[in-house]
């Protein structure tokens, strides 16, 4: 029987997600042996690639970068799972909402605050474009799980992907909101 193909991946997030990951520690051996990782920070691969079956994808989509990134996600993988509270909420990443648009916070960041050269860096390439709103994943593609927490627990993630590897439903605990 051929391995699920699986990947981790981060938009704008902290990484913290993928710290806890990596706290499954000597599981993540085992890991390597149930699954085929295709995709992730700990293995030496740029492009994300085709016929994923699950990606656990951490942070929120801030940036036209985020975008591209969730939307080649979507494209190429079966089951997207949010990870952590910045991909299902915004969490941490959207606390910047209340300041306004992307020129707003720009100008906070490169402007008023450094008392040394403030300047908005220009060179082309040099910033990915912000978007004025920070949005959880499933404002802009759509999720089939959720993990919650920030970051969620080693525990959690090990028992979520017991399960996808042991053929249940690929789908984590839904957060309740409100
Ligand atoms: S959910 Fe928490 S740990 Fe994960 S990327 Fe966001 S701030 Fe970092």
């Amino acid at each position: 029987m051929s391995r699920l193909r699986f990947a981790t991946a981060w938009l704008a997030g902290c990484s913290g997600c993928h710290m806890s990951f990596l706290d499954l520690d000597e599981w993540l051996a085992d890991l390597g042996r149930l699954v085929e990782i295709v995709y992730c920070p700990i293995i030496d691969v740029k492009e994300y690639p085709d016929h994923v079956d699950v990606a656990l994808v951490e942070g929120a989509v801030a940036n036209e970068d985020n975008r591209e990134m969730a939307r080649r996600i979507r494209d190429r993988t079966r089951v997207v799972v949010a990870f952590g509270d910045c991909a299902v909420t915004g969490n941490v990443t959207a606390m910047r909402n209340p300041l306004g648009s992307a020129r707003t916070v720009l100008e906070r960041s490169y402007l008023e605050l450094p008392t040394l050269a403030p300047a908005i860096p220009a060179a082309p390439g040099i910033l990915p474009v912000l978007e004025d709103r920070v949005r959880p994943l499933q404002e802009v593609i759509a999720v089939d799980g959720f993990l919650p927490g920030c970051p969620p627990p080693a525990g959690m993630i090990r028992e979520f992907l017991e399960g996808v590897i042991a053929g249940g439903p690929p789908v984590a605990r839904r957060p309740r909101f409100g």
